[in-house]
């Protein structure tokens, strides 16, 4: 058969980790390619008493279909939660999504034609490009660097493109572990509210900050010209498929309808057994427990880089989340060094597809949150290993 597939999904590829990971599954391989939250700390007792609740109490209705929107107690905690740090989001501006991986697609039907342009951090979530790929814009890179987006570059750059909206991660970005300073987010929201421009903050990694302060959203800044995302696939369960997004009423009022048209409404039993987990256990205990675990080995990580990594090599050093990033000397493609490592048994995701315009062949990126401190100073080890014999070859 010949299939006469939409152009839209022949130029789409498949996500790249996704066929990495299944290289790497072996017992034996240190992974540090995975993006995946560490699930020694999913609450499945605490959710199964939730979920036996939910069904005994109202068992029927959490079964039925609903709102488009949202179920309205777990809306309500999720703005008590912003409440809570300082921000104010009204409950009518959360739309719940299956996921916040949904809320890109939602995005891209609601805002994006063919061959508009999108702008975006270099290097980004590729998860995003892949979602926004699906609807045929052009991509333009920002630098990004210890403190967040260079403003002058975006600027120029969205003014120049007419793009239609600027993505970015502000909180321990996926891929680079990065964080906007808090002038940063300033300066950013100022520019967004003085241009008209949009910004779609994308927030899945906030509450896992390990280190230093925590800092508003950007939306705080420009709450009309910011879309937030927000997950709890990081601080209780992927599966759940359970995210959200916060947004301007006129935006809102499109993305309910192009949700409608995906898929009705994110299933309310997830959403019913989540308001009741939260209900009964305090989430910012279970957060912090996340987070003292990944402390822990994101230190181990960091010190092991800084014992072993060979002259040349550079990292970032993040203040929460699960990622960070290594850049490579230029005798070390991060493609070529993939297999050699693997020989070593050691995992990585090497950094191109994190970038449309292929400006990230020398970087990779670390994942520290799937294995324990003793585990991540052995990987680092074989990593550095790898390293020296590719670039002394
Ligand atoms: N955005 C970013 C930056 C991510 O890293 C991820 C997950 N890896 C997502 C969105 C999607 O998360 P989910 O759909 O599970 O909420």
């Amino acid at each position: 058969m010949n299939y006469r597939f939409s152009d839209a999904s022949n130029n789409t590829p498949k996500s790249f980790i996704r066929e990495i990971l299944k290289l790497t599954q072996s017992e034996d391989i240190i992974s540090f390619a995975g993006g995946l939250p560490n699930k020694t700390f999913f609450p499945v007792k605490a959710l199964q008493e939730a979920s036996d609740k939910v069904l005994a109490n109202d068992g029927a209705n959490s079964l039925q279909y609903s709102t488009t929107e949202g179920y309205l107690p777990l809306r309500e905690m999720i703005a008590a939660r912003y409440a809570a740090r300082g921000v104010n989001v009204d409950v009518n501006r959360i739309l719940i999504t299956t996921g916040s991986q949904q809320a890109l697609d939602l995005l891209g039907k609601v805002f994006l034609n063919k061959n508009d342009y999108v702008c975006l951090e270099r290097p980004s979530y590729l998860g995003a490009i892949q979602a926004f790929q699906m609807f045929q814009p052009r991509f333009q890179e920002v630098d990004l660097s210890q403190d967040g987006i260079d403003l002058p570059a975006l600027e120029q750059e969205m003014q120049r493109t007419d793009a239609k909206f600027f993505y970015g991660i502000p909180n321990f970005q996926n891929p680079t572990g990065l964080t906007y300073s808090l002038q940063s987010r300033q300066a950013l929201g100022e520019y967004l509210q003085r241009s008209g421009n949009v910004m779609v903050e994308d927030d899945p990694y906030g509450e896992l900050r390990f280190i230093g302060e925590h800092l508003p959203n950007v939306y705080a800044f420009a709450p009309d010209n910011v879309v937030l995302l927000g997950s709890f696939s990081k601080v209780c369960a992927p599966g759940l498929r359970l995210g959200w997004m916060v947004a301007n009423p006129a935006i809102m009022e499109r993305l309910v309808t192009a949700k409608q048209a995906s898929d009705l409404h994110t299933p309310i039993f997830n959403q019913r057994i989540m308001a009741q987990y939260m209900q009964d256990n305090p989430l910012d205990e279970h957060i912090q427990t996340i987070r003292d675990a990944y402390f822990e080995q994101r230190m181990a990580m960091v010190e092991a880089l800084h014992e072993y990594m060979p002259e040349g090599v550079t990292f970032t050093e993040p203040e929460g989340g699960m990622f960070l990033w290594i850049s490579l000397p230029k005798n070390c493609p991060a493609m070529t060094l993939f297999p050699i490592a693997v020989k070593h048994k050691v995992a990585f995701v090497p950094g191109e597809p994190f970038s449309t315009e292929g400006n990230t062949s020398y970087d990779i990126r670390l994942s520290f949150c799937g294995a324990d401190a003793a585990t991540i100073k052995l990987g680092v080890q074989r990593l550095a290993t790898a390293i020296s014999e590719l670039t002394s070859a």
